[in-house]
């Protein structure tokens, strides 16, 4: 029996099944660089970086190097009580990092979820508000408070509401939703007017203590919000004094071609969450403020034991020289160009593919049927063919495949995962998928 196998039919027995999406029968022994390698032995592209955690690829000698010298000099002591200097010069780097020319503080977490719990807390804190608005199609973790402000799947939230009250959800803009020859300007107008609808009819905006947005949404299908559409929202933000928090979780890093999504639009948000890639994907986030906001809580209103651990702060350390070294948002923003072009043409040649999403090595690709309708099977199809092929490429909301791959991954491993995909694409036209 496949080693791969046999620790699946183990686990199956100890592992609840609330906590893992399935995919592929797999289980990953070891990864480098844009590969990782099954039990049995077996190498795939890896086109989905741990769903966009790592980054700098897997075990960056780099990041190995910065996490042995931390464990050996000190594991953990909770920063929550007593300060540390690796956690300290990371608490000073990321103020640095984020955009805006004002002062920021910042406020460890564990995962996204608990750095958008905390974004939440802060906003109420800081504002005397309540009320929390959010988008349609967003994701922005699994606690209580990140799953009350997200709207992706319906699973999340069976069986265990209420949620959290006082959030608003409000649509995405998705450029799907443009009429023909309409204007970027005209759709970001039209879409904002239905933003505005609640505070018209039901929702006081001197209410609400924050607007949080992936400005370009992840899970929801790497869907860019218009450029207008989140001057208006930003403009609205302030002359209404509501907090404006952006969730940099899954698109932040150099994931998008620059660092921040945020950075596409010209936008210095009041706040924002990291996470995943932060530490080439051990176990820390961030909220990173205006400290007038972040100063707003007292002691202990947002503490946890092992957030800004010293061994993730000392990856995250090392994750970014290596993101400044290796100038790997410039990268994702080059090969990005390759991943566009492979898949764009693509387009021309296959019908069944229909909207072409890239910014930078992120990318969300529409599967559709002679209608022009989502086709989840062949996209099923699809996925499973490139994985038997030798890439792990995962589907987004059911139609679309899921581009995120390694910022480090080299153009001829690019090359070749376009080949699998190629070749994924002629089988499913040519029936024999
Ligand atoms: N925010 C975004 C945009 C995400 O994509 C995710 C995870 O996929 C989260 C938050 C939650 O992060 P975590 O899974 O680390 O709690």
């Amino acid at each position: 029996m496949s080693k791969n196998k046999a620790i699946l039919d183990e686990e199956k027995q100890h592992l609840a099944d609330a906590s893992r999406v399935k995919y592929f029968d797999i289980v990953i022994d070891h990864g480098q660089g844009a590969i990782i390698t099954d039990a049995d032995g077996r190498d795939y592209i890896d086109l989905l970086a741990s769903a966009s955690a790592t980054n700098t690829g897997h075990s960056h000698p780099k990041v190995v190097a910065a996490i042995t010298a931390q464990a050996k000099k000190l594991i953990q002591y909770t920063p929550a009580y007593f300060a540390n200097t690796t956690t300290a010069a990371l608490a000073k780097r990321l103020t640095a990092l984020a955009p805006g020319n004002f002062d920021k503080q910042v406020a460890f977490g564990n995962s996204g979820s608990d750095a958008n719990d905390a974004m939440i807390k802060f906003a109420r804190g800081f504002t005397g508000r309540q009320y929390i608005v959010s988008f349609i199609g967003a994701y922005h973790g699994s606690t209580y408070g990140a799953l009350s402000i997200s709207a992706v799947s319906l699973n999340m939230s069976r069986q265990i509401g209420p949620l959290l009250p006082g959030i608003v959800k409000v649509p995405f803009p998705d450029q799907k939703q443009r009429l023909p020859n309409e204007s970027d300007d005209d759709f970001s107008e039209r879409l904002f007017k239905q933003f505005k609808l609640p505070f018209e009819t039901y929702l006081p905006a001197d209410e609400v203590a924050l607007v949080i947005i992936e400005p370009i949404q992840g899970d929801g299908g790497i869907i860019k919000a218009p450029q207008k559409y989140m001057s208006l929202l930003y403009k609205f933000t302030r002359e209404n004094g509501i907090v404006f928090a952006v969730d940099e979780v899954n698109q932040g890093l150099g994931r998008t071609g620059k660092m921040w999504s945020i950075d596409h639009f010209g936008i210095a948000p009041d706040m924002m969450s990291i996470g995943k890639s932060i530490a080439s994907g051990l176990p820390l986030s961030a909220v990173i403020g205006r400290t007038e906001i972040m100063a707003s809580l007292a002691a202990p209103a947002n503490v946890y034991t092992t957030a800004g651990n010293p061994v993730t702060a000392a990856a995250a350390l090392a994750t970014l020289d290596v993101i400044e070294e290796e100038q790997l948002v410039m990268r994702s923003k080059k090969l990005g160009l390759l991943a566009q072009a492979f898949f764009s043409q693509a387009a021309k040649r296959y019908t069944f593919i229909g909207d072409v999403r890239l910014y930078g090595l992120n990318g969300g690709i529409d599967i559709v049927d002679e209608k022009g309708l989502p086709d989840n099977v062949a996209t099923t199809k699809l996925i499973y063919r490139i994985f038997e092929l030798g890439a792990i490429m995962i589907s987004l909301r059911g139609n679309t495949l899921r581009f995120q791959p390694p910022l480090v991954i080299t153009e001829q491993q690019l090359t070749q995962a376009f080949g699998m995909i190629e070749q994924a694409f002629n089988e499913l036209a040519s029936g024999k998928l």
